[in-house]
């Protein structure tokens, strides 16, 4: 059974009760038969946080659960799903307890699973607020995966339901901990390419009706969007990121390909242009027909930097080009998904900030919906 609409995403109010004072992994400790002063004075740097996959689908089954083999202090310990055999035979290969597989329908009795420190998101993009909203509720922090959601007013419920219930919220960006784009974002910040003039960013990939990961992918109620909503937020966030700046206005167009069943209710192409307070400008698009096109160029006075596959899972490549010559960088590749999981768990083991919060990922909601209101009226839209 597909998990639905059925439960409310409406406000919280204040009703829900304050967890502040419980150590983040007290509950772990306790459940394994420790008492509750050695819960609080042991030390969290060999603690694993307990996570909890929402969503057996593409990404969760090829990247994200393979990834806790390469995880230093995140395990995988609850399975959720609308697939019961699905789940029973992923507990089964991971080591997953199978008393700890729920349903859509019993999702909310994690409340009273200890072993449960996270619950990670991973389903179609409207279903997001409504999972956070009832994973905050139990009690678990939460990471949900990218766009946030399909409207600024789910992105605030989801960040005032994580604040009421003081759970930590992060979102799924995991380019933001891959080392090769962590090193663009050294290099462009710290004027390294000389002063920052342009970005160029595409991402493309083709939408194959036959893949059952791309059947919501259709759907306007369950995706939210297009290309857009789906990739395109991949070159909105790199241009943030690489600047560490917000943009001050922005215009755009989108394309269809009349007749294509496919974009019946999502759009195929987006174009935007984005102006930062610097003057930066940056291009961007995206596509349903490319072929697999992840990339990024960012030009400055003395070089250009050339991330390409830039949000690749694996395999990137960095060039820059100087004046006279290019040269590629190399660098060590790591598991994204590895450092994604263990910055999360990290931060609720050791109470740290969040540095892809639900702000973050609001920030980039609110402008998808700028960027469609500008490709509505052909208009640029300025942005305070
Ligand atoms: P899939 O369709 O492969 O997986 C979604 C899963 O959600 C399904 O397998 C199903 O799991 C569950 N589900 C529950 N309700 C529904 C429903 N009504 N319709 C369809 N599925 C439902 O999608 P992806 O894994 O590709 O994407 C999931 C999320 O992850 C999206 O938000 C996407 O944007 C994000 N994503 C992020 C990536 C990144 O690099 N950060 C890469 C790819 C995706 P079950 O059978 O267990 O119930």
């Amino acid at each position: 059974m597909r998990a639905g609409y059925g439960a409310v995403v409406a406000g919280l109010g204040g009703a829900l009760p304050r967890l502040a004072n419980a150590s983040p992994l007290a509950s772990d400790l306790l459940a394994s038969g420790a008492s509750p002063a050695d819960a609080e004075k042991s030390p969290t740097a060999e603690r694993k946080a307990g996570w909890a996959i929402v969503g057996l689908g593409k990404y969760a089954t090829q990247q994200i659960i393979p990834a806790f083999a390469d995880s230093k202090r995140s395990k995988l310990v609850a399975l959720v799903s609308g697939s019961p055999d699905k789940a029973r035979a992923l507990a089964d290969q991971n080591g997953v307890d199978p008393k700890n597989v729920y349903s859509y329908q019993n999702f909310d009795a994690i409340r009273d699973n200890p072993a449960v420190d996270i619950v990670y998101i991973i389903l179609p993009n409207s279903l997001h607020a409504e999972y956070t909203v009832r994973g905050a509720k139990a009690g678990k922090h939460i990471i949900s995966e990218k766009p946030m959601a399909t409207s600024v007013k789910d992105c605030q419920t989801m960040i005032d339901a994580c604040q009421a219930a003081n759970r930590k919220l992060m979102i799924g960006y995991r380019a933001q901990y891959e080392p090769f784009n962590l090193k663009a974002i050294e290099m462009a910040r710290g004027k390294q390419l000389g002063t920052l003039k342009l970005i160029t960013a595409d991402h493309g990939r083709h939408l194959d009706p036959g893949d059952p990961a791309d059947q919501w992918r259709m759907k306007k109620d369950l995706a939210g969007g297009g290309s857009l909503m789906d990739i395109g937020i991949y070159n909105l966030n790199a241009a943030r990121y690489l600047t560490g700046e917000e943009p001050i206005e922005l215009s755009a167009m989108l394309h269809s390909t009349p007749g294509d069943p496919r974009f019946r209710e999502v759009e195929e192409n987006a174009s935007f242009t984005l102006r930062f307070p610097s003057g930066v400008i940056a291009n961007c698009t995206s596509s349903y027909s490319y072929q697999d096109v992840k990339r990024y160029r960012v030009f400055g006075t003395d070089a250009w930097l050339d991330l390409d596959p830039a949000t690749e899972y694996y395999e990137h490549r960095m060039k820059i080009g100087h004046k006279d010559r290019q040269e590629e960088i190399k660098i060590k590749e790591e598991s994204q998904f590895a450092r994604q999981m263990d910055h999360f768990s990290e931060c609720v083991l050791d109470n740290k900030p969040v540095k892809t919060p639900g702000e973050e990922g609001l920030r980039d909601v609110r402008l998808m919906m700028a960027i469609y209101e500008a490709a509505r009226t052909g208009k640029t839209v300025k942005l305070s």
